[in-house]
């Protein structure tokens, strides 16, 4: 096989190439978010945005918001991130947001904190 072809994909680009029916609508980096199971297998990533203090701000469409870490627990470079949720029809989460650990991991301290305020009718996270 030739090897040139490799060469010339972008890298940041081979993320979610299995996934391409389930892609969000919306924004194309979007990941499926269950927040029961962060809870249960990445309660760090919870229990951050359970000690952070956020500020959330409506953005420039329904799905987007910008939210600041206030207390420094939230380990980021940048303490103000642009994230976007949407609910769909199913009742499924679609997240994405612009801070490092959502990078690695497909979720982060800020989408469920953005979880946590629509829980307390604080905010509402838009229907697909
Ligand atoms: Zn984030």
């Amino acid at each position: 096989m030739d090897s040139t072809m490799e060469a010339s994909k972008s890298p940041s680009n081979k993320i979610g190439s299995g996934t391409a029916s389930a892609r969000c609508p919306q924004l194309d980096e979007s990941r499926q978010i269950s927040f029961e199971s962060v809870k249960e297998q990445q309660s760090k990533v919870w229990e951050a945005a359970v000690e952070e203090s956020f500020t959330i701000e409506k953005g420039g469409r329904n799905d987007l918001f910008t939210i600041e870490a206030e207390d420094g627990v939230v380990d980021d470079a940048l303490p103000v991130q642009n994230a976007s949720l949407i609910e769909s029809s199913a009742g499924q989460f679609w997240g994405w947001c612009s801070c490092r650990d959502f990078e690695r991991e497909h979720v982060c301290p800020h989408l469920c904190a953005i979880r946590m305020h629509a829980a307390l009718d604080m905010l509402t996270i838009p229907r697909e």
